[in-house]
């Protein structure tokens, strides 16, 4: 039996549920692992686990930082996959719960982390928000390891959800899911750090205004604390790419 065959049966018993037949390979494990619930997973599960993500990682090209080419000093943009970036830390965009996402296969990018960094993510984001006891407020920052990700850190964050006007008070989150990512990076004395466009999915935060605001709010934090931090700003959305490639250069 395959290392993805056995990584496969060991989920479906734990989860006691049949994959669908469809799904085969790597995304049939995957959308296995989205509806587990770390709570008695064995080093050899992980084991296991991490050896079925690096070996999809084989199969992938790893974007080196110094590969891209930076759009205004120490700004990037880049267009892709955030999991396939290698920089000190890479930013979630979380629901409150902070757990991932568990919808199988679902195309947020919570999704794509937690599938490509590994059960042990949710696990210890378990133990964090059991000893916080609480939901996780918009626009702070919790640090996991980035276990398989080639990115070494994970900034968890939750975003703003916009239901028709947006307010004063999901601008301030949105900016403060960004100021307090940089803080803990600086804090951390990390060198480099990426952000998706935080809210701008299923929470429905307009592109164009999120846009400005999150290059707004790095550009005024790199500026106050006179910070060498090198941070990328990725992309998924042809939308997204023309509004932060037009917002990226200006000097505000
Ligand atoms: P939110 O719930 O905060 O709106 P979403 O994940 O729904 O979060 O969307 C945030 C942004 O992340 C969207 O622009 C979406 O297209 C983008 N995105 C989705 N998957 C990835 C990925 N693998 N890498 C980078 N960005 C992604």
């Amino acid at each position: 039996m395959s290392d993805l065959e056995e990584g496969i049966k060991y989920l479906e018993k734990y989860n006691n549920v049949r994959i669908d037949n469809k799904l085969n390979g790597f995304q049939a494990f995957r959308a296995l692992m989205n509806i587990t619930m770390p709570i008695d997973l064995s080093a050899d599960f992980y084991r296991l686990q991490d050896k079925i993500i690096q070996d999809e990682y084989k199969k992938k090209k790893i974007v080196m930082l110094d590969t891209l080419i930076p759009f205004n000093k120490s700004l990037y943009l880049y267009k892709g996959d955030i999991t396939l970036l290698k920089v000190s830390a890479i930013v979630n965009a979380c629901n409150s719960k902070l757990l991932g996402c568990f919808h199988p296969l679902h195309n947020c990018v919570d999704n794509a982390i937690h599938s490509y960094a590994g059960l042990q993510v949710r696990r210890d984001l378990m133990k964090i928000m059991e000893i916080q006891n609480h939901d996780e407020p918009n626009g702070k920052c919790k640090v996991t390891n980035g276990y398989n990700l080639p990115s070494k850190y994970i900034f968890h964050t939750v975003g703003p959800t916009i239901n028709g006007r947006v307010t004063i008070n999901d601008k301030n989150d949105l900016s403060n899911c960004y100021k307090s990512s940089l803080q803990m990076a600086l804090k951390m004395k990390l060198d480099s750090i990426a952000f998706p466009c935080i809210s701008t999915g299923i929470y429905s935060f307009p592109n164009d205004i999120a846009a400005k605001i999150a290059i707004k709010s790095v550009k005024d934090y790199i500026k106050e604390n006179n910070s060498k931090l090198k941070v990328v700003f990725v992309v998924y959305k042809d939308i997204d790419y023309l509004l932060y490639g037009s917002e990226i250069k200006y000097d505000n």
